[in-house]
């Protein structure tokens, strides 16, 4: 729209100052003509006029009338001059022709050369020269010049000026038209992409955000309602990354003609992201309506789409608000409807969901925890710490090593949990920071723990797969730590869940870990994709079986089934196996008599803090010793 208004006026002041300037150069050139057209005039006489002088001074000197008179005549061949006379040295007239109208004085003043006041008017003046001889005056020569012809060829100028500049005008307006019709291509181009998008046709975020606000004022004009529905596809970089960008774009040209095909003609549907659409529905009555529409359009992507090696399989997250009911400012309604995409998101994917307070709150909670995370990184005051829980050999029932877990105090004294945090940690990429700054603490705490007197053999470590996305530096920043606190690469582990394996940089980062010296832990083995093809080639030393697969054990004979397989097949390929939650003797006990290696869960110990762990450990070795 602006495009348009720019275009418009642009026009507009490029005729303004054509006019202006053709209007200038016509002043000015009729200007020049007429002044050279009067100097050349003025010369023609004046020379006509000398020379009738110089001849008629014998005339009257010999008062001479015949002679004056035919000298007189000599003006007939000049038109411009209508008549003349001649007058004595005393100004009395001596001759005089061409003068029907008796416009020459009868006498002249002899002082004076002006004769304006005799005849000067717009057309005709007369032109004065003295007559003499041997250097002494003898009379005058009056000339009745007219300004008739001037005036006639500046009129024939001014015409042909006129047509000139019209047929130049003719020419160009020819000319302009047909670099309009040009120029409008171009333009509709431009605002084609300034307004749509080239993918799929829809209007664009810019386009949709004038929409709205339109749509605002329309439904408090009328009194009714409408909806603004912020539509995320799921899983989308899926598409992309195994069939190619050009393929990924035709999927979107079909989502875009699917979700058409469910909206009114009148609803307004945009494409206002990379896989995010967003779309006006007018005349809504009441939500329910919407939550249908919106079902429906889930339902429409339903069916996979033609994509090659495999077809695409994809759903949609849509976020709801209702206005003017929920807002009539169109930025809130953004925000809110992408809060609710957030949540459908959350909730699972391909699901709509209205935004609502309590949403409000959550995401109001979430950036609390990321502020407050981020203050307790920066800080390091005691709020975050480690907790370490040990882990025991099944066999021996020695402590084997610890796992290391991260802690938050908040200052009010509250533990926060790392279900509630490591999330907020992992989206907002804090965890990198949370990572780095575990690492250096555990580091702390073992030189704290050899002070006591207490050696720990080994240190497992989590590490998200959003840390792995960062590349190798997490392995480098690991061993630069390690090495400042002058302890040995190989007592520790890092955990790493299944999905992990498959993440962005994934394996070159595992490389790094196994290349630098550390061991690699699967961490909730059974809750995510893995293949034995990964353990073998990411070279795992050991797998966590999920607590999950333990909880009901030994009664529940599909989890002891699937449990004695999983230690089987990690004895197969040389992997130990450590069992994750175990909370009875009686989950001890059959995880034992089925070659677990180790045991980690609440029978042994909860994760503690270092002081803690000091007493625990010289406890059980205490006790250990005294059993052996
Ligand atoms: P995880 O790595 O699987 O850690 C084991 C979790 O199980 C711990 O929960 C631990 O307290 C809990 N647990 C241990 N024994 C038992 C038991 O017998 N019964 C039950 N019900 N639970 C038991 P926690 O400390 O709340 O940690 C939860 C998850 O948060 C961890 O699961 C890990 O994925 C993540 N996490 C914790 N600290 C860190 C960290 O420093 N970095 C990263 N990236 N993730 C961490
Ligand atoms: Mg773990
Ligand atoms: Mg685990």
């Amino acid at each position: 729209m602006e495009v348009l208004a720019h275009t418009r006026d642009t026009k507009r002041l490029s005729l303004i100052t054509t006019a202006v300037a053709a209007l200038i150069t016509f002043l000015l050139l009729m200007t020049y003509q007429y002044l050279s057209g009067v100097r050349q005039l003025d010369q023609e006489v004046r020379s006509k006029a000398a020379i009738i002088a110089t001849n008629s001074a014998a005339a009257l000197a010999f008062g001479d009338h015949k002679a004056a008179y035919e000298n007189l005549g000599a003006i007939r061949k000049t038109p411009r001059i209508l008549g003349a006379a001649i007058y004595q040295a005393d100004g009395s007239l001596f001759a005089v022709i061409d003068d029907p109208q008796a416009q020459f004085p009868d006498a002249i003043d002899p002082d004076s050369s002006d004769v304006s006041d005799e005849k000067n008017d717009f057309i005709t003046h007369f032109v004065r020269e003295e007559i003499t001889q041997g250097g002494t005056r003898v009379g005058s020569l009056l000339l009745l010049a007219s300004q008739k012809p001037l005036y006639l060829n500046l009129l024939a100028y001014a015409g042909g000026l006129i047509v000139i500049g019209l047929i130049a005008l003719l020419l160009a307006q020819r000319f302009t038209a047909s670099l309009r019709k040009k120029m409008a291509l171009t333009e509709g181009q431009l605002e084609q992409m300034a307004l749509y998008d080239r993918v799929t046709g829809l209007p664009n975020r810019r386009f949709f955000e004038y929409e709205l606000k339109k749509a605002i004022t329309r439904v408090k004009r009328e009194g009714q309602n409408a909806a603004l529905l912020m539509i995320d596809v799921d899983d989308f970089k899926k598409v992309n990354d195994l069939c190619g960008h050009p393929m990924g774009d035709k999927v979107l040209e079909m989502i875009a003609g699917r979700l058409k095909s469910v909206v009114r003609a009148d609803d307004i549907l945009a494409r206002v992201g990379g896989d995010e659409f967003a779309a006006i529905l007018f005349m809504v009555g009441e939500p329910e309506n919407v939550d249908a529409l919106a079902e429906k359009m889930i339902a429409a992507i339903e069916a996979p789409f033609p994509t090659e090696p495999i077809p695409s399989h994809v759903g949609l997250s849509i976020g709801m608000t209702m206005m003017p009911g929920d807002s009539d400012d169109p930025e809130t309604l953004i925000r809110w409807s992408d809060m609710a995409m957030y949540e459908a998101k959350a909730q699972g994917k391909n699901r709509a969901q209205f935004f609502s307070e309590d949403i409000n709150r959550k995401i109001r909670a979430t950036l609390h925890v990321e502020a407050a995370l981020r203050q307790a990184l920066k800080e390091d005051a005691g709020e975050l710490y480690v907790a370490y829980q040990p882990q025991i050999c099944a066999q021996t029932r020695r402590i084997v090593g610890v796992e290391a877990l991260a802690r938050w105090t908040r200052p009010d004294g509250k533990p926060l949990s790392p279900a509630e945090f490591i999330p907020v940690a992992e989206k907002t990429g804090l965890i990198v920071d949370l990572g780095a700054w575990l690492i250096r603490q555990v580091c702390s705490d073992l030189i704290w723990l050899k002070q006591q007197g207490v050696n720990v053999e080994k240190v497992a470590i989590n590490v998200s797969p959003r840390e792995l996305t960062r590349g190798n530096a997490i392995v480098e920043n690991a061993c630069r730590t390690i090495r400042q606190f002058g302890e040995q690469i190989s007592r520790f582990q890092f955990e790493i869940t299944e999905n992990a394996l498959m993440a962005e940089r994934g394996a070159d980062v595992l490389d790094a870990f196994h290349r630098s010296g550390f061991s690699l832990a699967i961490d909730d083995f059974g809750t995510g994709y893995s293949s034995l093809g990964y353990l073998k080639r990411f070279q795992i030393s050991t797998l966590k079986i999920d607590q999950s697969f333990i909880k009901r054990l030994p009664a529940d004979a599909n989890d002891a089934t699937i449990v004695s397989a999983v230690i089987q097949m990690a004895k197969a390929l040389g992997i130990s196996l450590v069992a994750e939650g175990v909370e009875t003797d009686e989950q001890a006990e059959f995880l034992t008599s089925h070659s677990c290696d180790v045991l980690q869960g609440y029978l042994f110990s909860r994760p503690l803090p270092r002081e803690d762990l000091a007493i625990f450990i010289a406890r059980h070795s205490a006790t250990n010793t005294a059993g052996t």
